[in-house]
């Protein structure tokens, strides 16, 4: 609309004039949304501390995140700053884990490993809640909790620290429910063993040890709904 956003006192004038109501509401939005979100060239980035640590924004403002810079920044905000330094890294051989925790009896020889070929591909909110995850279970250890691998206290932390945030860290170090659901072609032996075999690609499953030991056969129970579409006539 070509007018400029000038925040002097004339042109507030201008803007509660009665005939343009809309303008000033326009004003309103763009400053408050100029406040949000525009950094590129500001030096104070303090508004920075009200943004959500899995806000949208910070995929375009800090895509590919420094994760000793993030363990700091967590460590400080949801754990009271009570983690030591611990070796975390990238780790390019986790194959489906998405974040690993090493532990061991000495506290300085614990270790978080954060799947690079897979968090790369993602977003970096994955990246952020898989290195929170992995924290809780640093937390742990450093606090001597006896508790399961992710039972009632894993679960109490991973709460409060979703509410905290925003974020949505769950009980899985990997995203192998959503590889789970991508798997449409099932199959169930018919002999002793029972088993169910779930796979991505229409292979049937079954291995000459399988016949020797069980001596069912594999018989399909599920296939994905356009295939069946597409068999049916
Ligand atoms: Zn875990
Ligand atoms: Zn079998």
């Amino acid at each position: 609309m070509g007018v400029s956003l000038s925040t002097s006192d004339s042109s507030s004038e201008y803007y509660s004039a009665p005939n343009s109501p809309d303008l000033s509401f326009n004003q309103n939005y763009t400053e408050n949304f100029t406040e949000k979100h525009s950094v590129a060239c500001q030096t104070d980035l303090s508004f920075q501390k009200d943004l959500s640590v899995v806000d949208p924004y910070w995929e375009v403002l800090d895509p590919k995140p420094d994760i000793h810079v993030l363990f700091e920044e967590f460590n400080t905000k949801f754990f009271g700053g009570q983690l030591p330094p611990i070796e975390l890294k990238w780790n390019n051989r986790l194959s489906i884990t998405a974040g690993l925790f090493i532990p061991d009896d000495k506290i300085e020889r614990c270790k978080i490993h954060l799947n690079k070929p897979l968090l790369e591909l993602r977003p970096r909110k994955d990246t952020v809640q898989t290195l929170l995850h992995e924290m809780i279970h640093y937390y742990q250890r450093v606090k001597g909790t006896r508790d399961n691998d992710h039972g009632a206290i894993f679960k109490y932390h991973m709460k409060r620290i979703n509410r905290k945030s925003g974020a949505k860290i769950t009980i899985h170090h990997d995203f192998i429910q959503e590889y789970e659901s991508l798997k449409r072609h099932w199959w169930k032996c018919n002999g002793p063993c029972q088993e169910v075999v779930k796979r991505l690609a229409d292979r049937t499953p079954g291995s000459k040890a399988h016949k020797r030991k069980c001596g069912g056969d594999f018989i399909k129970i599920q296939e994905p709904e356009n295939k069946r579409m597409r068999t049916d006539p």
